[in-house]
């Protein structure tokens, strides 16, 4: 479904990426995990073409982006189509309710009717446990809670895979075991799902795949397993400081 192919992207002369190189298949849960400033979010950024790498393919089902010439807006926009992205910080409209936040992209961007994207927009409300909510503001409902609405706002946009930039990490501790709670039901639905996270042992609980980060390239991958028995000398030290 997913095909990442020797991307490479360089923010001046610090080269962030050097050939990542990675394929997830539809319905499984790929964890991204590494040190500080190895490069995970930027390959995330890339897949949604947030930032442009300098090289490489990025394939979602079947729109697909070779970055070795300048891609042009349309293959942008349809490649942009085919993910959501989840971010640290919710990103919610202030003035907007939960379920205009909610509606906005779908009636917006995708033009589906209203009533619509109103019904599907509860049913979201309803998975990630916010039911009845839908006419509170952000500013009224606590950080895991918004945090849930920003996943089932990316949801509403019916994304062939959902890629989460750290989305427990700005959580005050006791509210990240709901955030987490939303993902793991999304996993056993078998959404498709990217994560950069420093759960590691949330990661050994959803993980199909673990790919370990370090210097902008991918130094161990594996099952889940990896998390337990790591073969790499620095995805050993990257786990022993974390766990
Ligand atoms: P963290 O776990 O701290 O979020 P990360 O593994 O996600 O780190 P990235 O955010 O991808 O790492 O950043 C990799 C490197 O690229 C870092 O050194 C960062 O400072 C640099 N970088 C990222 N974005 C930019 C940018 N827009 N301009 C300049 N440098 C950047």
């Amino acid at each position: 479904l997913i095909e990442v192919r020797g991307l490479t992207k360089s923010f001046g002369d610090q080269q962030v990426l050097k050939g990542v190189d990675f394929t997830v298949a539809a319905g499984t849960v790929t964890v991204l995990l590494g040190p500080s400033g190895s490069g995970k979010t930027t390959v995330l950024r890339s897949m949604n073409v947030l930032e442009t790498p300098d090289a490489g393919l990025v394939r979602i089902g079947d729109a697909a982006i070779d970055f070795s010439s300048r891609p042009d807006r349309r293959a942008v926009k349809a490649l942009r189509a085919r993910s959501g992205m989840v971010f640290q910080a919710h990103n919610l409209f202030p003035h907007k309710t939960v379920l205009g936040n909610l509606i906005e992209g779908p009636v917006q961007v995708q033009k589906r009717p209203v009533d619509e994207a109103v019904a599907d927009a509860r049913a979201l409300l309803e998975q990630v446990g916010l039911a009845g909510r839908q006419d509170a503001y952000p500013s009224q409902l606590s950080g895991g809670q918004q945090q849930r609405v920003g996943i089932a706002r990316a949801l509403a946009l019916e994304p062939e895979v959902l890629l989460l930039d750290e989305p427990t990490s700005a959580l005050d501790p006791e509210l990240v075991g709901e955030v987490l709670a939303v993902i793991r039901d999304l996993a056993a639905q078998n959404w498709t799902l990217v994560i950069v996270t420093h759960e590691v042992r949330f990661a050994q609980h959803v993980a199909d795949q673990v790919l370990f980060l370090d210097e902008g390239v991918i130094a161990e991958r594996g099952g889940a397993e990896v998390l337990a028995n790591p073969r790499e000398e620095r995805t050993r030290r990257f786990l022993a400081r974390v766990l």
